[in-house]
């Protein structure tokens, strides 16, 4: 196994993730088998208990781990399904060596951080790295490896003692190390500044790794008086100091790299110069994909209700897939955020001028979405979204939490049942059409939840989103919620036209609903953005998206033709 480990210096938010899965994605472009881990270095077991308003969303896997949103990138540049393991935290850590200290493992020994954490590190590093996890059998050529967080972070220690010991057992040609940095340029037309890398580096040295590539972050391309005074300082040849400044969309990231070839760096380092390997890299994908995305004119503008605003990190997945179904248009996605709060009549989250504000961003949107969440906070503003779509035929689409606001929404309003709601919310309603599922725990927050990839089944072929999934006769998409639509009212919403178009294999929990009467009125229990990649958008976003621009039927129609 190669490794290739990315650590990052100076500030935090560097784009370190989108730098590792670019170097990633440069090198499975020269024919090698890619492989990712992220360290989070970080007590929690995993990110499934953090807040997206503080850490991003928690992006969920195939297996049911939820963690970091970096794991997505990966999974989307590289086109990988990783597993819960490929996320290394100090929680996890520590949990297995104290449960092999309380077993008896280390009878007699007195268990220490060096060398019991950091052995425990290592052998974790080493066994994940050989699982595969790009649908091929055998582990992958190289593993890039991710640290979170900044060099000198005093939690990161352990992980860098690791994998500096990790680096020597695996000899020089086996580990490749870069080091993300920033040089800052101080007033409007200053200098570039070369001292917090030269900082940073020789913290790293201090700690017994040195880097042998650096990936500089910039505004404006790095001088090449700057390049080589980083090399001298650095002590890294100045044909390894690549410059990552800022581009207009990440894709250009892996081509910014090829272009100054990274590639070569990094495979000399790590001996896999031959020159089979060393062509260069097939990226014509992604030089479409980045030049398509800068040309994008016509724009498609999506409502995009939620209990967080404007922050991308929180619902990356979902910006991310509403990005690739956009692209599969040509259209640009413009989203427009709205705090939920905004939209309800008397909230004390609220102005008068925000509310009027709200309205107008919803009725000037050409769809609506309603993405997942926990907790109360604004759910009444949900409502009232969902309510505008339905009665007024705009495109709905409604993930999880979005899908139960639906029903929520049609109770009330269709159904006349005016204190319907989900327990979540309302412990004591009359009609609790959104329950609590049987199997999870309300004392344990951790991983407790419905989680990873379930079988939906489509009920009918009849429905849109059975047609945009290619007609196939189920899906599998990836979960994460503790409520469900509940079985028991099933009859009454369908007879007033709510229809529940697939459900799991026992055929008890709904999974899809759609609204015949409605152009696209679409809830879905799963999380189908998690599945979504650049060029394989997920089926259900992409209906979405031809719904809100008037293509759907269009499309479904050349679809049945086979053509
Ligand atoms: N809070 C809801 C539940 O737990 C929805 C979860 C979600 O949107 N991910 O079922």
């Amino acid at each position: 196994m190669k490794y290739v480990l990315v650590t990052g210096g100076v500030v935090s938010g560097l784009g370190k993730g989108v730098t590792a899965s670019s170097i990633g994605l440069v090198l499975k472009a020269c024919g090698l088998r890619v492989t990712s881990i992220k360290i989070d270095p970080y007590l929690n077991m995993d990110a499934g208990t953090m807040s997206p308003f503080e850490h991003g969303e928690v992006f969920v896997l195939d297996d049911g781990g939820e963690v970091d949103l970096d794991l997505g990138n990966y999974e989307r540049f590289l086109d990988l399904t990783l597993t819960r393991e490929n996320n290394i935290t100090t929680g996890k850590i520590y949990q297995s060596v104290l449960e092999k200290e309380r077993r008896g493992d280390y009878l007699g020994k007195t268990v220490q951080v060096v060398p019991h954490i950091t052995d425990a590190i290592k052998n974790h590093i080493e066994s994940v790295a050989t699982i595969p996890v790009d649908g091929q059998e055998g582990p992958a050529d190289v593993c890039v490896i991710e640290l979170g967080g900044t060099v000198g972070d005093i939690e990161s220690m352990p992980f860098i003692e690791a994998l500096r010991q990790l680096s020597f057992s695996v000899g020089p040609d086996n580990f490749c190390l870069i080091h993300v940095s920033l040089v800052p340029v101080l007033g409007v037309v200053g200098e570039q500044k070369t001292k917090p890398t030269q900082h940073s580096v020789r913290e790293l040295r201090a700690l017994g790794l040195t880097p042998h590539l650096l990936a500089c972050r910039s505004a404006q391309p790095i001088l090449d008086n700057t390049k080589e005074k980083l090399s001298q300082f650095c002590h890294v040849p100045a044909g390894n100091i690549l410059n990552v400044h800022d581009v207009p969309n990440i894709w250009h990231v892996p081509l910014l790299l090829r272009n100054q070839n990274a590639h070569h760096s990094i495979l000399k380092q790590l001996n896999l110069l031959s020159p089979r390997i060393a062509a260069a890299p097939d990226l014509r994908d992604w030089t479409n994909l980045a030049a398509t995305h800068d040309n994008l004119t016509n724009s498609v503008k999506i409502a995009m209700v939620g209990k967080y605003v404007g922050l991308t990190d929180s619902y990356l997945s979902v910006v991310k897939a509403l990005l690739h179904a956009c692209i599969a248009c040509s259209l640009k996605p413009s989203i427009d955020w709205i705090a939920a709060t905004d939209l309800e009549d008397e909230s004390s989250k609220s102005t008068p001028e925000a509310h009027a504000a709200a309205w107008e961003t919803l009725r000037k949107a050409s769809c609506v979405l309603v993405p997942g969440g926990f907790g109360d906070r604004g759910v009444k503003g949900m409502i009232l979204a969902a309510n505008y779509a339905r009665e007024n035929k705009v495109p709905y689409f409604g993930i999880c939490l979005g899908m139960q606001i639906s029903v929520i929404e049609f109770a009330r309003n269709v159904l006349g049942w005016e204190k319907a709601n989900s327990t979540e919310f309302d412990d004591g309603t009359p009609n609790p059409v959104v329950i609590f599922m049987p199997e999870g725990s309300k004392t344990h927050m951790g991983s407790t939840m419905r989680l990873g990839s379930r079988r939906t089944l489509f009920q009918t072929p009849d429905c849109i989103t059975s047609r945009m999934y290619h007609n196939s006769k189920y899906v599998d998409e990836r979960h994460r919620h503790r409520y469900e639509v509940n079985p028991e009212f099933i009859g009454a919403f369908e007879e007033a036209g709510l229809k529940f178009v697939g459900k799991d294999e026992t055929g008890n929990r709904m999974e899809i609903l759609e609204l015949p009467s409605h152009p696209f009125y679409v809830g879905v229990q799963f999380h189908p953005e998690f599945k979504s990649r650049p060029r394989r958008p997920s089926p259900v976003f992409l209906g979405f998206i031809l719904a809100a621009t008037g293509q759907l039927n269009f499309y479904l129609e050349k679809q049945q033709n086979g053509s």
